[in-house]
């Protein structure tokens, strides 16, 4: 309990629960914040219940709040700011019902426990009731948070038919927040996965993306294919296990797949890149000479991602970004024979802003339990990044090149070659790359001022 306590300091907290009780009405913190607060990771995204009926919250905090958001209020849900706090404060249920229309019925009530038990799992139907600083937990959320099993209030099989998004939840919790599921919730979601076709794809994106960049998103892959509920958003990924993957001798492409995704940084685009680099691999499958051969499996790969991403409505620049990613993670494998500057050159401008990203995915693809390969692989990516080090290096110093070169100063001033020349040179590119000169004009007349200064006489009049 001594967790809760940042609630009960938090002044704004105590504020808005004082306007409450001087209404007569009562107020509760719910949902995300009261888990992870008891967990000791205390966040300021708060939501609030309350028995208050919206056109009443209204009342209580319209001149206590900065500003107002009504959008909601059909639903009964508020949305104010106050400082740099946005706060949402939602009317009790008595019955939410997401029928196959897929239009919710709400309708409000006063009792926190309904409304408790119409949440998605034990460890988020839990409230804190603020006027007696109690926390109110009927289904044992506490207890399950501490073994970390998701289970919901009442059966699953109500649960996810009255809103199938909630197995999306179950397995976004798995990956951050290293949950496991309970068997039946398991069960429950192998026999409803199809109820997902009645979801958006927007909102099957977005925990999918949160699925994606969790802690242990490996698992909860895992998860999703052993239900067969990524069969109604990603069906490619079950593809991936029956195909065996010459390189990575024990390992299917999708344990290395899995592996990858782990193995890049939690961010969207890395992440799904990771995900769909070998997505290819199956259809383009062939035989040579005896050996397994995935040929052209990047550019295949690309083209299934970005259909895929495009069904799930991600933005174009994501869905950009990580179709180039996977077009070009095999580029630098060509890398071997040996490449030209132009090959070079080509590389830095097919890979633009992603090249960080592109070394960080060509980097964690290096899965071989084989030392050699392993070195082998990673040295063809340095290598590739000195030689990118260094022609960028020359195109700078390119650029930094003085205005006029020596057979200009020299033909301007009537010297032969020797040290003044290489002091004016000398001046002329300090005074370049301080910014003083650009044109070739400018240049010299700078120049003339140096040689009137060193005595010298300009042969060509400027
Ligand atoms: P986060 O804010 O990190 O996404 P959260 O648990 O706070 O996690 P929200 O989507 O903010 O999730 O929802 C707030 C609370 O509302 C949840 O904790 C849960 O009690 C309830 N809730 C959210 N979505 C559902 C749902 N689909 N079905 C039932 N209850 C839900
Ligand atoms: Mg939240």
């Amino acid at each position: 309990m001594e967790n809760l306590v940042p609630i009960f300091k938090h002044p704004i907290v105590l504020q808005l629960s004082h306007l409450f009780e001087k209404a007569g009405r009562k107020l509760y913190l719910v949902g995300g914040t009261v888990r992870d607060t008891l967990l000791g990771e205390f966040h300021e995204d708060m939501d609030f219940a309350t028995d208050a009926k919206p056109d009443d919250i209204v009342a209580i905090v319209k001149s206590w709040a900065d500003n107002l958001w009504l959008v909601g209020i059909r639903f009964g849900t508020v949305g104010l700011s106050k400082g740099h706090l946005k706060i949402e404060i939602t009317t009790l249920r008595s019955e939410v019902y997401i029928g196959k229309t897929r239009h919710p019925e709400v309708t409000f009530g006063t009792d926190i426990y309904y409304d408790l038990s119409r949440r998605d799992f034990t460890i988020n139907a839990m409230a804190i009731e603020l006027s007696q600083e109690r926390l109110i937990d009927p289904f044992n959320g506490q207890n399950d948070l501490i073994k970390r099993v998701l289970k919901t209030p009442m059966g699953p099989e109500q649960s996810f038919t009255d809103d199938p998004l909630r197995m999306m939840r179950a397995v976004r919790f798995v990956s951050t927040m290293g949950m496991h599921l309970s068997p039946e919730v398991e069960e429950a979601i192998s026999i409803y996965k199809g109820e997902l076709a009645r979801i958006s794809a927007e909102r099957i994106r977005d925990e999918f993306s949160k699925i994606l960049t969790g802690r242990k998103p490996a698992k909860a892959l895992h998860l999703l294919l052993s239900t067969s509920l990524s069969g109604g958003f990603v069906p490619e990924l079950s593809k991936l296990k029956i195909t065996q993957d010459p390189e990575y001798h024990h390992k299917d492409i999708l344990e290395h797949t899995f592996t990858v995704v782990e193995r890049v940084e939690p961010d969207l685009v890395l992440r799904l890149a990771a995900l769909f680099h070998d997505i290819g691999k199956p259809e383009t499958k062939g035989i040579v000479e005896g050996k397994v051969t995935f040929y052209n499996h990047d550019a295949a790969g690309a083209s299934i991602a970005r259909k895929r991403l495009r069904a799930l409505r991600y933005p174009r620049v994501i869905v950009d970004d990580v179709t180039n990613l996977i077009y070009l993670h095999m580029r630098v494998y060509t890398y071997r024979m040996g490449w030209t500057d132009k090959a070079v050159r080509r590389y830095i401008r097919d890979a633009g802003g992603l090249r960080d990203k592109l070394s960080a995915l060509i980097r964690a693809d290096c899965t071989t339990k084989n030392p050699r390969k392993m070195r082998a692989s990673l040295q063809v990516l340095d290598d590739l990044e000195e030689r990118i080090v260094r022609l960028e290096e020359a195109e700078e110093t390119a650029k930094i090149r003085s205005p006029i070169d020596g057979h200009e100063v020299m033909q301007y001033l009537g010297l032969a070659p020797g040290p003044l020349v290489g002091e004016a040179l000398h001046l002329l590119l300090d005074a370049k790359l301080e910014g003083e000169i650009s044109t070739k004009e400018e240049a010299y007349t700078l120049l003339n001022k140096w040689a009137i200064k060193k005595g010298i006489k300009p042969l060509i009049e400027n």
